[in-house]
């Protein structure tokens, strides 16, 4: 055993943490000052989801071709790695050996992914992936169905939670500083419908585990949520 696992033991600090909860709950911010924090990988397992998305609309492949998008997931090799470039990125996506981090965050990807992610075999491939990576331990893995389905056993589940409205604010105010132009009633909109096809879906619907710890956002700012984040993990 190392040193640094006697002295987690000894501290019972998580070693596989899941944080799970809606677009814009705060979960990559705070996912990712823990797992800097702890010297642990941050793993924002939308990105697999996105990497797919981005790859069907680039191919011209109709989204609602769910045989064509399922081919393309089974045959698309993703990569996500430590950053390798200081532009404001916390991890590196690499589909095909393409560095797509940016281009899997535009408009388009965002309407088009909840539909991708409701297909199961789309689900079935890249759940497998995630599982390899989180299974190795010392990450945070930040998703929807971390804690119900992918690492059912991880040590420390965390589900967040925050009105859609205030979601759509923080989302407003991050994309102003990257020059973005979508309105905020559009990205109520966007979040709106995302909340409901990712509830709804059939598989890995999004909610939080049974032994979930559940933290409402809506009156916190980042500090307050990474404060109560913090609690839950070093209690
Ligand atoms: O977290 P992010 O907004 O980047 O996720 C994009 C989409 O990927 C979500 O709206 C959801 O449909 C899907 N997703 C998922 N399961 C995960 C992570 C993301 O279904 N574990």
């Amino acid at each position: 055993m190392s040193s640094w696992q006697v002295l987690r033991e000894l501290l019972s600090i998580p070693s596989t943490i899941a944080i799970d909860g809606p677009a814009g709950s705060g979960k990559s911010a705070v996912a990712q000052r823990l797992a800097a924090r702890l010297n642990y990988l941050y793993f924002d397992t939308g990105v697999m989801y996105r990497a797919v998305t981005l790859a069907a609309l680039r191919a011209g492949i109709s989204i609602r071709d769910e045989a064509a998008v399922s081919l393309l997931a089974q045959n698309i090799r993703i990569d996500v790695v430590p950053p390798a470039v200081a532009d404001g990125r916390a991890l590196t996506v690499i589909a095909d050996g393409e560095d797509v981090t940016w281009a899997i965050r535009s408009k388009e990807v965002d309407a088009n992914v909840s539909p991708v992610s409701t297909y199961r075999r789309v689900r079935q491939v890249l759940t497998e992936q995630m599982r390899r990576i989180g299974r190795r331990g010392r990450v945070v893995m930040v998703g929807r169905d971390i804690g119900t389905v992918v690492l059912p056993e991880a040590d420390l589940k965390i589900y967040l939670d925050a009105t859609v409205e205030t979601r759509a604010r923080r989302r407003f105010l991050e994309n102003q500083e990257r020059g973005e132009t979508q309105t905020y009633d559009e990205i109520l909109a966007a979040m709106r419908e995302r909340d409901r096809i990712d509830s709804s879906r059939a598989i890995a619907p999004l909610r939080p585990a049974d032994d979930a710890r559940i933290v409402e956002t809506t009156a916190l700012e980042l500090e307050g949520v990474v404060t109560a984040v913090n609690r839950l993990v070093f209690e």
